[in-house]
């Protein structure tokens, strides 16, 4: 099944209802918006000879223009290839080239960075900058019909945020996507009929994953008319359409916690806050919700098995009268009921509760394998499981606490050390707004820990303090033996920390 039967059914059974908006204006109805994607799709195919299957790469700042642009190359039978906007233009390369595109489609501020590259990427016959005379002739035209497509056919190359490495395409099929939108209805939050989701967050990533169960529901999808993530842009658009949802990554939460203007934000503005993608402390999310209410629930996913291997529902957000209410907060939650997860050792054994292991994750949701790179696939999908190289541990509740990616973990004196439970103890100094914790060689004990420190604005705090915060919440041998007070973290693109950089620093 193609994706864009939910958008053909919102058009029958609500034409009239808003479809897409950029800021407070509404751009499409559903009825234009089938209209202008039947349109598109018979462009992309009949102009540039595509076949279905073939990518289309995808490099816009957000705007309504990309929700049109998905939706042509699904109806058109073709692959969509998201790319975010703030990529470096040798990334871009490196994914066009990568996924074999046939076309770019781009907005016109990273039109230059694209034609820059364009030699180096022999598929690509054209790149269609939004608003040219180019964009305007994928339609009117003859709309095509809607191109079938099995339920395993790829519809979204999911290139990885590539923390760790060379970015890689999470092939994620119609099914996956399908899977992806029930979960997400069923176990995070249904939000009704015809409400608004606000994509402050990329949409190449989590945010445009989101785009699919507000369709469903004949929603509207709000595009800042920024293109960025602005908090008070989001609280002015929150107040004027109310019971909004968006997905935000928990740096994007902590701004808009922490903007002078978030006590404007009229009750009822937002409905569902769901974060995740990295890290949320406990500090932090107490913080947003004594500010903002019980308005959030945290998903842990990644591309590979997109937005969808456990939950941490807004009911167990609430329940603060439990006994283990915040060891709950501090983790990621329940497995949702459409995947297993399992954590096993080295050899792919399941290891007993409470244990440290790498978390393994099966069902529909997970991606067929990696695009055009047979090694990653092997290595990432065995015997049907995906490895997410995340390592985490399951309590009697069947909570998982994610600890550090196995690369992010500090080996010291022949111990692991998780650097996010060292993180947390820091973050409830009230001076401290961001702290991230890396391994440094040392001759002796094999790595020692360190902390980078970022002051509130206009707080100082001394190592000493800090010292003994940790000594009166953690092992002894945890504490870090050398803080670095620094004036922010260096974050990738989706604002997760990039601790490949720190380590650099020490
Ligand atoms: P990506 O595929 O780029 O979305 O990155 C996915 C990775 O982000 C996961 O493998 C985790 O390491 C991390 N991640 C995702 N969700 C969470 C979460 N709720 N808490 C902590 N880390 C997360």
């Amino acid at each position: 099944m193609n994706i864009v039967r939910w958008l053909e059914r919102a058009a029958r059974y609500h034409p009239e209802a808003a479809a897409v908006a950029r800021g407070t204006s509404v751009h499409h109805t559903y009825h234009s918006l089938l209209r202008r994607v039947s349109w598109m799709a018979s462009g992309l195919r009949n102009r540039f000879r595509l076949q279905p299957g073939d990518r289309v790469a995808v490099a816009m700042t957000n705007c309504v223009e990309a929700i049109e642009t998905f939706y042509a190359i699904w109806h058109a039978g073709l692959v969509a290839v998201p790319m975010n906007a703030k990529l470096h233009p040798r990334e871009f390369a490196y994914i066009l080239d990568n996924s074999g595109a046939a076309l770019c489609l781009c907005t016109d501020d990273l039109a230059e960075d694209i034609e820059s590259v364009r030699a180096d990427c022999p598929n690509l016959k054209a790149v269609i900058v939004v608003g040219s005379k180019d964009y305007k002739r994928l339609g009117p035209g003859d709309p095509i019909g809607l191109q079938d497509r099995a339920a395993g056919d790829i519809a979204w190359l999911f290139y990885t945020s590539g923390t760790t490495g060379r970015p890689k395409g999470a092939s994620l099929s119609h099914r996956n996507l399908i899977e992806m939108t029930q979960s997400y209805l069923m176990e995070v939050d249904d939000p009704g009929l015809n409400a608004p989701i606000l994509h402050a967050a990329p949409v190449s990533h989590g945010s445009g994953l989101y785009n699919f169960p507000f369709l469903l529901r004949a929603g509207i999808q709000i595009i800042p008319e920024s293109g960025r993530y602005e908090p008070d842009e989001t609280m002015a658009l929150a107040n004027h359409w109310r019971n909004m949802s968006m997905f935000l990554a928990p740096t994007m939460v902590k701004r808009l916690v922490e903007h002078p203007a978030a006590s404007e934000l009229k009750p009822g503005a937002i409905r569902t806050i769901v974060y995740g993608g990295g890290p949320m402390y406990v500090a932090d999310i107490k913080q947003g919700m004594a500010r903002f209410g019980d308005i959030f629930a945290q998903i842990y996913g990644q591309g590979e098995s997109p937005m969808t291997i456990t939950t941490l529902s807004r009911a167990e957000h609430m329940n603060r009268s439990h006994p283990r209410w915040e060891q709950r907060l501090a983790s990621v939650g329940r497995a949702y009921a459409g995947v297993e997860v399992r954590i096993t050792d080295e050899n792919g054994v399941d290891l007993p509760e409470g244990e440290i292991g790498e978390i393994v994750v099966r069902g529909d949701v997970v991606m067929a394998g990696y695009w055009n790179d047979p090694a990653a696939t092997a290595k990432s999908l065995r015997d049907g499981w995906l490895f997410t190289g995340d390592m985490g541990s399951f309590d009697a509740d069947g909570f998982l606490s994610l600890k550090d990616r196995s690369k992010d973990m500090i080996i010291s004196g022949g111990t692991n050390i998780y650097p996010r439970e060292i993180e947390e103890v820091l973050l409830r100094h009230p001076a401290v707004l961001e702290a991230s914790v890396v391994g440094r060689p040392h001759p002796e004990w094999g790595e020692e820990v360190v902390a980078f420190v970022v002051a509130g604005e206009g707080k100082q705090v001394a190592p000493a303090e800090l010292d003994a915060l940790c000594l009166g919440n953690i092992a002894r041998f945890k504490r870090p033996k050398d803080y670095k007070f620094v004036a922010s973290l260096p974050k990738n693109n989706y604002g997760k920390v990039l601790k490949t950089e720190l380590r650099k620093l020490v």
